[in-house]
């Protein structure tokens, strides 16, 4: 099919939709300048990722200094990033009433700045925006961290309790939020839709919620720049932009006629 026909198929079935479950991946955000950590150039080539593992960042005081120094590598273009128009096609999705959730596996907060409602967002990576005490639970903003951080303090330490900060990222090995899967899971079990987004649907466990809405009969549509292993469960795969493909497909699919 050409780009236009694939952008037709893909509005009909929104159009036919009422609960659309939104999935969302790296590629969603690279198109606002932030890269994808598991890229060419990205974080992991510049550091070794089984360095990042939690159980080294709660035992080791060096491995949290190394994880300060690269979390503030890249929060400054996270931080600046705005939101591209497949952030703004999403919340468009929203505004219809068609929209059920938005699970992103993207920790840049880009749907907040898109407008999508906060209750709307489930962030089963986390967040680089928060950061927690791994002691008390006491929670503080990135921006007063940052200071700290930039001040000298190597592995900032909770003011409260002085126990370990971190931020509210889900790190390799750190328990997944259980709350935040169980609402993605619950989604997935009533969407009609399922749009995934710039995601190479290969890291586990949240790439098994689009599997669980095949499963439960919901349609399946994959936009990401490659192929990704779930492309046979999906009823149309599109290889191209997102910002050139959603907003597209999403004002086709929520027009009038
Ligand atoms: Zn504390």
């Amino acid at each position: 099919m050409d780009f236009d026909h694939l952008i037709r198929a893909g509005a009909e079935m929104v159009r036919a939709s009422s609960r659309v479950l939104v999935f969302t991946g790296a590629g969603l955000s690279t198109e606002s300048g932030i890269a994808d950590f598991r890229s060419p150039g990205g974080i992991w080539s510049k550091y070794d990722p089984s360095e990042f593992y939690f159980d080294r960042f709660v035992s080791d005081k060096r491995a949290r200094e190394k994880y300060w120094a690269m979390s503030t590598e890249y929060y400054g273009v996270i931080r600046d990033a705005r939101p591209n128009e497949a952030h703004l096609a999403i919340k468009t999705l929203e505004d219809t009433g068609k929209l059920l959730a938005v699970v992103t596996q993207n920790i840049d907060g880009l749907h907040h700045k898109a407008g999508n409602a906060p209750d709307k967002i489930i962030e089963v990576h986390g967040t680089v925006f928060s950061v927690s005490c791994l002691s008390c639970g006491k929670r503080h903003g990135r921006d007063e961290i940052q200071e700290r951080v930039k001040a000298g303090e190597k592995a900032p330490e909770c003011d409260g309790c002085s126990g370990i900060l971190k931020t509210d990222t889900i790190s390799f090995g750190q328990a997944m939020p259980q709350d935040k899967m169980a609402m993605a899971y619950q989604h997935a079990r009533s969407c009609d839709l399922c749009l995934a987004l710039g995601s190479s649907l290969v890291v586990y466990p949240a790439a098994s919620i689009p599997a669980a809405a095949v499963e439960n009969g919901s349609r399946l549509i994959i936009v990401n720049l490659e192929p990704t292993p779930m492309d046979d469960m999906a009823t149309l795969v599109i290889n191209d932009s997102l910002s050139k493909v959603l907003p597209a497909m999403v004002q086709l699919g929520c027009s009038d006629t």
